[in-house]
């Protein structure tokens, strides 16, 4: 499918790394159902790869609970405040705005994360005149990391992911750290319960599907939650009462940080963990996530650049190393979706991304072979997602399973669902009927579910 063929094998044998056959598929779900006992075993937790912690969530929202409500939502690219009205009647209304977390404040000293915090919520209810009102608003708080909880509000951070890294906070109770800081501008609000955004994405959807079993996120990061039964829950330190069922925050973005995905892994993803700030973590997620996706395409660019078999227009005439294309994160993930918007051959869309990168005239094989590295990097991603889904599906074994997905490489992407569905299709037991739902703005609002069930002041 180039206009000079001898290109076919020479790119095929480049990309050939980025394939995943069926049986690696079975295999990598073999090893994750592994991983996942092993989490969920007392005897083997601690030492466990993928956490698999319980949230203390056990109610899952049937649509009639009514309540004003805050959210927080702090784990990715922007931290926002919500004010959300449940009216019962599955209705909804919300408002929010969003706040930026400065740099210097995410790989900062936690104390002054927590107060930057404070000081949002401090504006935000200012604004919607709920301030000092003699209200004390109950706050369900999104804190997307990983967790060890104690109960629904108490959670200490095991560590930080995504680009974050503030110092004083690993291994402290960050629902305790937050109230420090809410408290020390006496606001009046709570926070009472503290989630990940999976399990808000859940809750959010559930609210609408009752057969809401699954929540899994695409974004930034990536991670799943799911019900699943006590008496699979060695770990459970809670009651026994019903219902029987705990939501498990799996933290399945650090599957593979034992070696065992190694199978696999490609010396793009070798170098994409290599530079990053958590190297030899949540290797799974780097494979698969928004953050790290465009890193991966960059470095085959760059690869096949060097091999002389792309762009050799561009180096012949500006041979320089100063466009994107050479500095790290010069890609973004957003331009993987881009180019794959383009079906034909007049790779308009690619065009563009490519003069951004600092690429001008490309010819109509290097527009082929870029859309070609896209394709094979997104679609190696959502078939992993598949696989770490089928998993799940399987052993939950219900006739009918929805998935509430939220994240932007999930929403944006146009062939991302579609890949994971086919993908997923060969891997679930034939009489389980599945389906992925987009679950609209989850993280907010499943956390004003889980506060609004845990509140007894409503
Ligand atoms: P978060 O996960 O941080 O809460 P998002 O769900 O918006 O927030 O995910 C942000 C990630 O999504 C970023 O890594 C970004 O590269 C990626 N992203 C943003 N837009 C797109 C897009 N159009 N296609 C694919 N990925 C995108």
């Amino acid at each position: 499918h180039y206009r000079h063929p001898e290109l076919n094998d020479q790119i095929e044998k480049v990309l050939d790394s980025l394939k995943i056959t069926d049986d690696q598929l079975e295999q990598i779900m073999h090893l994750l159902e592994e991983e996942m006992n092993a989490g969920l075993s007392p005897l083997t937790h601690h030492q466990a790869i993928v956490k698999m912690f319980p949230t203390y969530v056990r109610n899952i929202p049937n649509g009639t609970e009514i309540g004003q409500v805050l959210a927080l939502d702090l784990g990715g690219t922007n931290f926002r405040v919500l004010l959300i009205d449940l009216r019962g009647n599955s209705r909804i209304e919300l408002t929010s705005k969003i706040f930026l977390i400065p740099q210097s404040v995410m790989i900062g000293d936690g104390k002054r994360l927590f107060r930057h915090l404070a000081e949002c919520l401090h504006e935000f209810m200012q604004k919607e005149r709920i301030l000092n009102t003699g209200v004390c608003y109950p706050i369900g708080f999104t804190f997307s990391f990983p967790c060890q909880q104690e109960g629904l509000a108490s959670a200490r951070l095991t560590a930080w992911t995504k680009g974050f890294d503030c110092s004083g906070v690993v291994n402290e109770d960050v629902v305790k750290l937050l109230q420090d800081a809410i408290d020390e501008k006496r606001i009046n609000a709570k926070c009472v319960a503290l989630i990940n955004d999976t399990v808000g994405t859940l809750m959010a959807c559930a609210y609408k599907d009752p057969s809401t079993a699954i929540g899994l996120i695409l974004g930034t990061g990536t991670n799943a939650c799911y019900i699943e039964n006590l008496d699979k829950v060695g770990t459970w330190k809670g009651d026994y009462n019903e219902p029987k069922q705990v939501i498990i925050n799996m933290e399945w973005g650090a599957f593979g940080d034992n070696g065992r995905l190694n199978l696999i892994r490609t010396k793009y993803d070798e170098e994409v963990d290599l530079s990053s700030m958590n190297p030899g973590k949540q290797i799974f997620e780097k494979m698969i996530s928004g953050m790290y996706m465009g890193e991966i395409v960059r470095l085959i660019i760059l690869d096949l650049l060097q091999q002389e078999l792309l762009f050799l227009g561009h180096r012949d005439t500006y041979g320089d190393y100063k466009t994107p294309l050479y500095n790290r994160g010069g890609f973004y993930t957003k331009f993987v979706s881009t180019v794959e918007i383009d079906e034909g051959i007049q790779f308009s869309n690619t065009r563009r991304v490519l003069e951004d990168i600092g690429i001008r005239n490309p010819t109509y094989d290097d527009c082929a072979i870029v859309r070609h590295i896209c394709r094979q990097v997104s679609k190696r991603a959502a078939k992993l997602a598949a696989a770490g889904l089928a998993v799940l599906i399987n052993r939950i074994g219900k006739s009918n399973i929805t998935v509430g997905v939220d994240g932007s490489l999930y929403r944006y992407h146009p062939r991302f669902k579609h890949n994971m569905e086919r993908c997923m299709e060969t891997l679930i037991n034939k009489s389980i009927q599945f389906k992925l739902t987009l679950s609209d703005d989850g993280s907010g609002k499943g956390a004003a579910m889980v506060a609004c069930l845990a509140d007894d002041s409503l």
